[in-house]
């Protein structure tokens, strides 16, 4: 349910309005918007049915929520989310760029990198150090030293850091190291671990599942958001369907329905989406083209040699030149790059 406050209704009316939902045992989400406040009520509705809610002071009136997400979606709140990570603001008007390795190999390595893509406008550095591979012969990533090197380009580059969580267990570490919490593809609904990064506010990036319908990944979402966590961007990186030629096919058509279902932001990921380098570029202009709020991008500076989907890495100056290119059709939607 949605309660929907008058314009007029003050702060100790709607301190009111949580305390008597909080009483009734539910679980009330204070959502301020620029028009209306709203208090979303998750919980069983039955409890709120005969309730006279409308006799308290301040409530115009109570709405269901429709959509099987409740903090996700438009319904419970309009304004698009925007999630500020040390500075740099993902959701608004500006795109969020992060690049950098797929897997978080030598010290230098990453520090060259993550200079190499900030200097080409990148604002937030991205790198596995805990790697989900499909084979268990494959390298499997450093570990904590992996957070740490990336900790180390961070104090020399000031980029954000994004990686991957693969275990619960590790989320002090995850809270200390890192900027924001990616959850990978083949996690989306490892609903413990959701619910564990739910529990406090550094953001999460939730990749889309291999075969993951939009309603699963926003139900994600929401298992995230219903413990706590408000800070979720969503990505797209490619589905599984009949098509062999690439590693994955993109479903833009994610990024406009997206939009429309949720306030949340929209990050696409070209580089798993397509597994070959030479489609990067195009499908990266293509997202940005039909409105994603960013990118996250491979790079490596020597992808035949990289430990991890080299064939999809851009080399530095390949993701300059794709840089250079983003800025004309940014502006040409009305967003911008740093
Ligand atoms: C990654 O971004 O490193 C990754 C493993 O991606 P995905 O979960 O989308 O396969
Ligand atoms: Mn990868």
């Amino acid at each position: 349910m949605i309660i929907v406050l008058k314009p007029e209704a003050t702060e100790s009316m709607i301190e009111h309005v949580m305390d008597r939902l909080k009483e009734l045992g539910l679980t009330p989400h204070l959502s301020k918007g620029q028009e209306r406040t709203i208090i979303g009520v998750i919980g069983d509705d039955r409890i709120l049915a005969n309730q006279p809610l409308r006799a308290i002071a301040g409530v115009e009136d109570v709405v269901p929520i429709l959509a099987p997400w409740k903090l996700a979606g438009r319904e419970f709140k309009k304004e698009d989310t925007i999630i500020d990570v040390g500075g740099v603001k993902i959701g608004g008007r500006r795109l969020a760029i992060m690049a950098g390795p797929c897997a978080v190999e030598k010290k230098e390595l990453t520090v060259g990198i993550a200079q190499e893509v900030k200097a080409a406008g990148a604002n937030i550095l991205r790198g596995g150090a805990y790697k989900p591979r499909s084979s268990p012969y494959a390298f499997q990533g450093l570990g904590n030293e992996g957070l740490d090197f990336l900790g180390e380009a961070k104090k020399l580059t000031k980029l954000p850091i994004v990686s991957e969580i693969l275990d619960p267990r590790d989320i002090e570490l995850f809270l200390e190291k890192t900027d924001i919490i990616q959850i990978g593809a083949r996690n989306m609904q490892n609903f413990e671990l959701l619910k564990e990064v739910g529990a406090y506010d550094k953001p999460v990036l939730l990749k889309r599942g291999l075969s993951a319908t939009i309603k699963e990944w926003l139900l994600s979402a929401e298992y995230i958001m219903s413990r706590g966590n408000k800070n979720v961007m969503l990505c797209e990186r490619g589905i599984r369907t009949f098509e062999s030629q690439y590693r994955n096919t993109l479903d833009l058509a994610a990024v406009p329905a997206l939009k429309a279902l949720t306030h949340l932001p929209v990050i696409v990921d070209p580089s798993h989406a397509t597994g070959q380098w030479a489609l990067v570029a195009p499908m990266a202009k293509a997202a940005v083209a039909a409105g994603a709020d960013g990118l996250l991008i491979e790079v490596h500076s020597n992808p035949e040699c990289a430990l991890c989907d080299g064939e999809e890495s851009l080399k530095p100056a390949k993701f300059k030149d794709l840089m250079k290119d983003l800025r004309r059709i940014a502006a040409a939607v009305d967003r911008e790059i740093e």
